[in-house]
């Protein structure tokens, strides 16, 4: 933990991050999001001849598609939901008087249509089911959202709204396996070229309560979820900074998404945690980005 809060404070000082009061809140100076863009650019030229349809929603998601998706059953503790005050003009009064006693006065707002969105890929499965029959020859979808998830830290690398740069893919099993063994491949390359050490390992969700850890161990008895592991703050304890994910056909069934030949669609998503993959490459090769090496300089900016 000394090291992640000595990381964090060496970020803050360098303003790279900036503080918010809130743990994994946090703002980003330019050259922050200039590591970013540079690593997106990197992404692009890597995924970009595959054809994929890029769509962009935003980090709030239909409440309705929220719940339906299963969320609250597998990690309550870390959903995000937007309340409002949705009162009239004497509600007003009594909120203004309850803030002024400081008086706990959220207990009044009402929850809203929109749930924050807890994984990029999450608002695009009922968008495609509305579309009708996937192709044959598969789907292929390029995302990128800010994501919620509730859980402060001081570690760096665990913050409550970052970003996430997703590939999904539907089709066959066997199409989203082989979509998903590519991005492995490509995920190690792809890291190696800006001189980050990896490692993929295998893995699981953190599935909330004592059910929860049987759906975890059978998420890794079944190789379902995949890891790309770069030390960030710890030589022993990595980061996961890409993940590589098979859904079966779980979310095909839960939101009717079928192929033409009537089946039922196999989908697979493979997860870029963009925060965490710039905060690799500075604590891999500093904190001022002009004196990174050379060759990794190349790669970033050409
Ligand atoms: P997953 O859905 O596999 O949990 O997340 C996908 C990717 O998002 C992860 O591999 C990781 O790179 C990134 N990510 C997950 N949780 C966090 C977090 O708390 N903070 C940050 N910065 N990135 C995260
Ligand atoms: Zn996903």
């Amino acid at each position: 933990m000394d090291m992640q809060v000595s990381f964090l404070d060496r970020l803050f000082e360098s303003g790279l991050l900036i503080d918010t009061g809130v743990d994994g809140l946090y703002g980003r100076s330019g050259e922050f999001e200039d590591v970013i863009a540079a690593f997106e650019r990197l992404i692009d030229r890597t995924g970009g001849g595959d054809g994929a349809e890029a769509i962009r929603f935003p980090p709030g998601m239909n409440r309705a598609y929220f719940e339906k998706s299963g969320y609250m059953k597998s990690f309550p503790q870390l959903a995000g939901t937007v309340h409002s005050f949705c009162g009239n003009d004497h509600d007003h009064l009594g909120l203004l008087q309850c803030m002024e006693e400081g008086n706990e006065w959220t207990k009044e707002q009402k929850a809203t249509d929109i749930a924050l969105t807890p994984a990029a890929c999450y608002p695009l499965y009922p968008t495609i089911a509305k579309r009708g029959p996937i192709s044959m020859k598969g789907g292929l979808y390029d995302l990128q959202s800010y994501c919620f998830r509730h859980e402060p830290s001081k570690d760096p690398a665990r913050q409550q709204l970052f970003r996430m740069r997703e590939y999904v893919c539907m089709g066959t099993e066997a199409h989203v396996t082989e979509f998903r063994q590519t991005w492995m491949d490509r995920g190690v390359e792809m890291m190696k070229s800006v001189g980050l050490d990896v490692e993929i390992d295998v893995a699981n969700d953190p599935f909330f309560g004592r059910a929860g850890r049987l759906l975890a161990n059978n998420q890794r008895d079944q190789n379902l979820k995949f890891e790309l592991l770069i030390p960030v703050t710890s030589q022993t304890k990595k980061t996961a900074c890409m993940s590589f994910n098979y859904h079966q056909d779980a979310f095909g069934s839960k939101w009717g998404l079928n192929l033409e030949d009537g089946s039922v669609a196999h989908t697979a998503c493979v997860g870029f945690g963009l925060e965490r993959i710039a905060l690799a490459l500075f604590a891999q090769h500093g904190l001022d980005t002009k004196l990174w090496p050379e060759n990794v300089r190349k790669v970033l900016w050409g």
